[in-house]
């Protein structure tokens, strides 16, 4: 069977951008392909964490896997710094990349800016004093990024990753990394192709809907997560952010109504052009009553099952002592052959 490995970070809760573009159709591929789900909690520290929050928001993101229908029995999932060689390959991967290719990833510019920093023309990293955060650095480990998920996905000689869109030029730079290593030395990595999904792999904030939503975006009321309460996230739809004029309609004009057409649409599975037809006449409100139903009839199954899974720690342990095993024995494999193809000698 054809690898997939694929990972989310258990920065926060997990979000319906997470879900719609990624976990849902990850759930899609465990009979097809080899899979291999990650808790990247490695990729968590690049920004202000505290580490009893990312503790607990690791089990969370496994169980989270688990009742949206990731199933341990047909998969692997497993935590990223419960395997070795992830930053083991990234380290290699970072002697043959450019610190320009990686000064120019839109998220690093997105989540340095966050921090108050301004990554200007020419890569030059530049201080915006307002704004800043307190006592805030960029670290080089928010640059690195894109080099540990490359190695991520190398490490298991992936065939395939399906992310979301903001993903696609990670995913480039890391087909970019195999080709360069494979060249320099000789063939050792497979080039891993993007799979991402037509709808929903890129689901916007809902309170600025020109940027993606976020787990991990300071504003609450901007995310659904996977996790709250019906009557919160009914809330929060009914108060998202819409267009003028009061036509139910998707368009780049529209981009507050676009996004919750396309969040309805993938939720319930209807088209775009159903959902605008049957709407002619009515306004923002029953749009949003209506997504909002269509969000929770998803999300309350996917919660109770989360509920139960949360209180068994011994079987969510379980899950991830076997999944590390699966992946250790494969990831130990291929750094291997990296090793010995970048001229280390071997452990006698
Ligand atoms: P963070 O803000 O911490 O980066 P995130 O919400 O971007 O959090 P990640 O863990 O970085 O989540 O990404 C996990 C997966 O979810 C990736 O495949 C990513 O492409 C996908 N994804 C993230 N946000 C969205 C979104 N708004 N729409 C669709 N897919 C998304
Ligand atoms: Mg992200």
């Amino acid at each position: 069977k054809p690898v997939i490995l694929t990972c989310a970070q258990p920065t926060g809760q997990l979000t319906l951008g997470n879900y719609l573009g990624a976990i849902k159709n990850w759930a899609t591929m465990l009979d097809d392909y080899e899979c291999y789900f990650g808790v990247v909690n490695m990729h968590s520290i690049t920004v202000p964490y505290t580490p009893t929050d990312l503790r607990k928001n690791t089990l969370s993101c496994v169980a989270q896997y688990i009742a949206c229908g990731l199933d341990p029995e047909r998969s692997n999932i497993f935590v990223q710094s419960h395997v070795i060689g992830h930053t083991e390959l990234a380290w290699l991967l970072s002697c043959i990349t450019p610190i320009g290719d990686l000064q120019r990833m839109t998220q690093f510019k997105e989540k340095a800016a966050k921090l108050g920093f301004n990554v200007g023309e020419g890569n030059d990293l530049k201080f915006t004093h307002e704004g800043a955060r307190a006592g805030a650095s960029v670290n080089s480990g928010l640059l690195m990024y894109p080099v540990l998920m490359a190695a991520d996905i190398l490490l298991y000689n992936a065939d395939a990753v399906p992310v979301g869109n903001d993903q696609r030029q990670h995913l480039e730079l890391c087909r970019d990394l195999a080709q360069r290593f494979n060249h320099k030395y000789s063939d050792t990595f497979t080039i891993p192709e993007a799979f991402i999904p037509k709808e929903g792999a890129r689901i916007m904030s809902l309170q600025d809907p020109e940027r993606k939503m976020s787990k991990s975006d300071d504003n609450q009321n901007a995310t659904l997560y996977l996790l709250d309460e019906p009557s919160k996230l009914k809330k929060k739809i009914m108060s998202a952010v819409t267009d003028s004029g009061s036509e139910i309609v998707a368009g780049d004009d529209k981009p507050g109504v676009s996004n919750l057409l396309q969040i309805y649409s993938a939720m319930s599975g209807r088209t775009v052009a159903d959902i605008e037809e049957s709407l002619k006449g009515e306004g923002y409100g029953t749009l949003k009553k209506e997504v909002a139903d269509a969000v929770i009839s998803v999300l309350e199954p996917v919660q109770a099952k989360y509920h139960d899974l949360i209180q068994d720690k011994a079987y969510l342990e379980g899950v991830l002592k076997s999944g590390a095993e699966a992946a250790q024995k494969r990831a130990y494999k291929v750094l291997g052959k990296a090793y010995r193809k970048a001229g280390f000698v071997e452990r006698p």
